[in-house]
């Protein structure tokens, strides 16, 4: 069926929870998410749309996408406007919606684009785009770019999909259940909620609050993703109050959301029932940050057919059918024949090479181990970590000879990440005889598949604990690639010691200065001697990543715990 005949009369007449993303990486040729927490939301509604569970969701169409990366002679990153036409893979909504911001009116329109899985299961997508001729120009362009512009429009962006969202939902005839906020972003349907439910003045005696917090506190779940203090949205009142109009009372706005600015966590925790961090220890460093708010625990996961790669997916069809709707088959790949999954990975490495190769000229040996390393470049992701001691890299890869390969997009304002991706192309030019190394440029879906798969060991160096969960090793797991990483996130829970994977440094917060060192010894010692001298060994950790691994940390098993513990309370 074409897009375009979409209809949203197909999916109005189910009540359905409505799952509010500023981002979501819907298919690689969609621009619309920039890393892990679009990746996740994406695979979210993969997952839900395989259960058939009634969800809609809710982002912005974001038509200049994040950017299209490119690297320059001296690895500089250049960034490009990635446009794509929602016309090609969505059909338009027949409804749209005013706002008042700045004191125009600003009309939200939108396109319906829908998940579907192999079972049949869709769940549809409203991406809101205020791109309308009777916009005033200056609007038009609220709803093209994905994480830029200045302050102003980042509320003005969070204005359109928290309260545009709803407004739309309710245009269309959607009943529903709950709302879920993926992340602090979408927070301001609160307020829409609040204003939705509010009481009639003149049922109130004087004095009375008009809103219903217990009313729209039962409809509303918070998924939170940041760890520290700085990287949650903060907003002056004023700058909001310019473009949005009078909140609800100031009083009561900074009840919910803080006294000195408006931040959209606090208002999202104040108005949701169920609150949950992303992997067990993040859930402990959120209770930390915000006493008083119970937050639960529900461990991210990736959708097992989307980060599969074929030659590993023929292999679970034939022995392990069911595999791909239910994960947790998976436990039982200990039986697959190690021959079969050594030559699934061999094929899987074969792509990779052949790709490196095709992109970047570097040649690559398929008889040395890859080592695969890719994801946001930025600071505490500490993409430089294998580099901290040269004399010592250059040492172990004299003995025990292996191949890097790397990618990863800086934000266009965060510098220090583009001086980290100069930083990997210097070290890559100066250690081009002892170390094979190629950057792979504009970091998408299909590379990250292609890399996890491809790669041996899958590399994760992040400053504890910055990593909320973290989800490409979780990838790497289902193509039988385990993780070298530093414990935080995910890998606190994934890791069992030369079982799964294997760990850098302890979980401590002490251990982060100590890790490069930790990183050097596991490999001399541990990783690269198993690679090159006991090759059942090696296979026997592939088999423990699938099968305690990606027999758990995939986004079916997180989205039965969504829907039974925060959808269905
Ligand atoms: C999975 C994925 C990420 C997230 O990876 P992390 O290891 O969680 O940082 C980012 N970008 C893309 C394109 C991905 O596929």
């Amino acid at each position: 069926m074409s897009p375009q005949n979409d209809k949203i009369d197909d999916f109005v007449h189910v009540p359905r929870v409505a799952y509010f993303s500023m981002e979501i990486a819907l298919a690689n040729d969609i621009p619309t998410y920039s890393g892990g927490l679009g990746v996740l939301a994406g695979d979210t509604l993969r997952a839900a749309a395989d259960m058939a569970l009634p969800m809609v969701a809710v982002s912005l169409v974001s038509r200049a996408g994040y950017f299209r990366q490119e690297i320059d002679a001296d690895g500089r990153q250049l960034e490009h406007e990635d446009t794509w036409d929602p016309s090609a893979h969505a059909s338009q909504l027949g409804a749209v919606v005013a706002l008042d911001m700045e004191g125009r009116r600003v009309w939200v329109g939108g396109w319906l684009y829908v998940v579907r899985a192999r079972s049949g299961g869709t769940i549809p997508v409203l991406l809101l785009d205020t791109d309308l001729p009777v916009n005033q120009p200056e609007d038009r362009n609220i709803t093209h770019y994905l994480y830029g512009g200045d302050e102003a429009y980042r509320i003005k962006q969070e204005v359109v999909l928290g309260v545009g969202g709803v407004a739309m939902l309710q245009a269309l005839g959607f009943k529903l259940n709950s709302y879920h906020m993926n992340e602090g972003h979408s927070a301001f349907l609160t307020l829409a909620l609040l204003r939705r439910f509010a009481y009639p003045a003149n049922d109130l005696r004087p004095g009375d609050s008009p809103y219903d917090l217990p009313r729209v506190r039962d409809l509303c779940v918070f998924t939170t993703h940041t760890p520290v203090e700085a990287g949650h949205d903060r907003f002056a009142y004023d700058l909001v109050q310019r473009i949005y109009g009078d909140l609800l009372d100031r009083a009561t706005i900074k009840l919910l959301a803080g006294p000195d600015r408006l931040n959209m966590t606090q208002l999202a925790l104040s108005l949701s029932e169920y609150v949950n961090g992303v992997a067990k220890r993040h859930a402990e460093t959120s209770r930390r940050l915000f006493p008083g708010y119970a937050v639960h625990a529900v461990t991210n996961g990736v959708h097992s057919s989307t980060w599969t790669h074929l030659h590993f997916g023929a292999l679970y069809d034939l022995n392990i059918p069911g595999w791909c709707h239910e994960p947790e088959l998976l436990s039982r790949a200990d039986r697959i024949d190690d021959a079969d999954i050594w030559e699934a990975h061999v094929q899987c490495k074969q792509d990779l090479i052949d790709r490196v190769r095709q992109l970047t000229g570097v040649v690559f040996d398929p008889d040395k181990p890859i080592l695969g390393f890719a994801r946001r470049m930025t600071a505490y992701k500490r993409p430089e970590m294998l580099f901290a001691d040269i004399e010592r890299l250059k040492a172990i890869a004299g003995k025990r000879p292996f191949q890097l390969v790397m990618a990863g997009k800086a934000h266009p304002k965060d510098t220090e990440g583009k001086q980290l991706i100069e930083a990997l192309h210097r070290h890559m030019r100066e250690l081009a005889d002892v170390i094979p190394m190629a950057f792979l440029t504009n970091y998408d879906m299909e590379l990250a598949l292609a890399m996890v798969a491809g790669s041996d060991v899958w590399l994760n160096t992040p400053l504890r604990p910055y990593e909320a969960s973290g989800t490409s090793g979780m990838k790497a797991a289902f193509n039988g690639v385990p993780q070298l990483s530093v414990l935080d996130g995910w890998w606190l829970e994934g890791c069992t010691e030369g079982v799964t994977g294997w760990a850098i440094g302890d979980d401590s917060a002490a251990a982060n200065g100590r890790d490069a060192v930790s990183l050097y010894d596991k490999l001399e010692q541990v990783v690269l001697p198993l690679w090159y001298d006991n090759r059942a060994g090696w296979i026997a950790v592939m088999k423990g990543a699938i099968s305690k691994n990606a027999a758990y940390f995939n986004s079916q098993r997180m989205m039965r715990r969504y829907a039974t513990e925060a959808y269905l309370r």
